[in-house]
């Protein structure tokens, strides 16, 4: 058996990768593990050299590495070179901070020294999308090797190159063999890669029903779960917004990796007074977006990373146009050449409860413009999902935002005239359907430790 990168502008299998036998992943665990018993007494300044040096190689191979992404999942060459940036970025930030992070909380009591230490856990598994093939699993990686664990990686099936690449650059970078190992394998061998007992710990980044059966198969195991999972974004527009700048920042936000993203927005809750003409600037910026091949200079949007996926949005879009939404823009697969996995950037509008985009996730560029009364309904509608993962405020009157960002949106992040973003320095991460736990920042770091109480009397 073989996993397949398909070029997604025209369906074309680029390469075949062998599979990883079922022995070759158990040996591959007992490495990782051998690897762990070694890597656990590295010491913080070693791990630090180390991150900085796996942020140097992917400063030196990003061209190639974004041109990867490029063919595999369709990023435009520009974005996938900031994915790349940015996976630096992480590698520096817990290479800097990890000693502060991980240093030991004394805590007084009657003992003569009582305190918290951070220890690793050892191999932790994880499950990553093809969305950010690079900047998921960096997320993951940086604090993780910092910490002192070690990884075994299932990346999505469709970016086999990827998942390899990233096994090479953290080769390249000098650590100790074993420290994190690529799995070719599909998502029917994962419960047992859960189950193996040396694998101490899981994180999944992907849809919600991926994440129930990771996290029900990890949880009858007792293991533990960070869960990134989908969202469905609300941005509030208030009456006194300034609506160029929202309309430009919410296209942005909708549009980020081809509207592929967790956190893209998604559902564009406006104020009814300002709901004309929000719209009417939000079709514009929308309509200005070039599509094409992502490979070509000036390219916005490339296709989506796969034709199913496609196939499947194409398909709520028309739910939501037969149940009554207004189709502003787009809803049609482009007629042009190598129209293999693309979709035209679309706006609806009109949306009401029932339809597909007041309660499904829609990853594409697919906008859903819904109208609120007034500011209590908006933020009503905003708290109508079952996802919780980002949200945005925009408005002229900061403290209002401040207020409705911090006490009334119901999710792990909330923005206020900015769009959602992930940064190393900021926890990231979702409650109800969007998953549990924290990525990034100190919180990050201190999902896979052993918070160990020590107590010397
Ligand atoms: P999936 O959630 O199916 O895939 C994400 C990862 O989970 C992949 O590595 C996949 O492997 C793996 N996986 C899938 N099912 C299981 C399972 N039962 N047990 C263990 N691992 C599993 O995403 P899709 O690619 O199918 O995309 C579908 C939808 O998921 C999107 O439309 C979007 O709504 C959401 N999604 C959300 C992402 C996010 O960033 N939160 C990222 C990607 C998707 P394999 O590829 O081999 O199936």
């Amino acid at each position: 058996m073989s996993i397949k990168s398909i070029d997604p502008t025209n369906g074309k299998v680029i390469k075949s990768y062998p599979e990883t036998t079922k022995a070759q992943v158990v040996k591959k665990i007992e490495q990782g593990h051998k690897a762990w018993t070694e890597w656990r007494k590295s010491s913080i300044k070693e791990r630090a050299a180390l991150l900085r040096g796996l942020a140097d190689q992917l400063h030196i191979q990003r061209a190639e590495l974004a041109r990867l992404m490029a063919l595999e999942m369709g990023k435009p060459l520009n974005d996938g070179l900031a994915e790349i940036d940015k996976c630096g970025a992480v590698c520096k930030y817990y290479a800097e901070k990890g000693a502060d992070f991980l240093q030991d909380q004394r805590i007084e009591t009657e003992a003569s020294k009582s305190y918290v230490s951070f220890q690793p856990l050892g191999v932790v598994l994880a499950v990553m999308p093809w969305n950010f093939p690079y900047w998921q699993v960096f997320r993951f990686l940086a604090p993780a090797l910092m910490a002192g664990n070690c990884g075994v990686l299932k990346h999505a099936s469709n970016v086999p190159g990827c998942a390899l690449s990233i096994e090479k650059l953290v080769k390249d970078a000098g650590y100790p063999a074993h420290v994190f190992q690529t799995l070719m394998i599909g998502s029917n061998v994962v419960n047992e890669v859960i189950a193996h007992p040396l694998i101490k710990a899981v994180t999944l980044t992907g849809s919600t029903q991926a994440g129930m059966k990771v996290a029900a198969q990890a949880g009858m195991l007792l293991k533990k779960t960070v869960l990134e999972l989908g969202g469905s974004d609300p941005y509030l527009v208030l009456e006194d917004a300034d609506l160029e700048f929202a309309a430009e920042t919410c296209v942005n936000s909708r549009l980020i990796n081809n509207g592929q993203s967790c956190i893209a927005a998604k559902r564009f809750i406006v104020v009814k007074k300002i709901e004309k003409e929000f719209t009417r600037l939000f079709v514009q910026k929308m309509k200005q977006k070039k599509l094409g091949n992502p490979l070509e200079a000036d390219i916005n949007l490339g296709p989506m990373a796969r034709a199913d996926l496609r196939d499947e949005l194409h398909q709520q879009v028309l739910k939501n146009i037969e149940m009554g939404a207004k189709c502003l823009l787009g809803g049609r697969i482009p007629a042009f050449k190598g129209q293999h996995a693309y979709y035209e950037p679309t706006v609806l509008s009109g949306i009401k409860k029932g339809m597909p985009a007041y309660s499904e996730e829609m990853f594409g560029p697919v906008a859903a413009i819904l109208t609120a009364r007034d500011v209590e309904q908006a933020i009503e509608l905003a708290n109508d999902t079952s996802f919780g993962l980002g949200a945005a405020v925009f408005t002229a009157n900061e403290k209002l935002g401040e207020e409705i960002a911090r006490t009334r949106l119901q999710a792990g992040s909330c923005f206020v005239n900015s769009l959602v973003k992930s940064d190393p320095r900021l926890p990231f991460g979702g409650i109800n359907q969007s998953g549990y736990g924290r990525e990034l920042g100190l919180f990050g770091i201190h999902e896979f430790v052993n918070i160990k109480t020590v107590y010397v009397k």
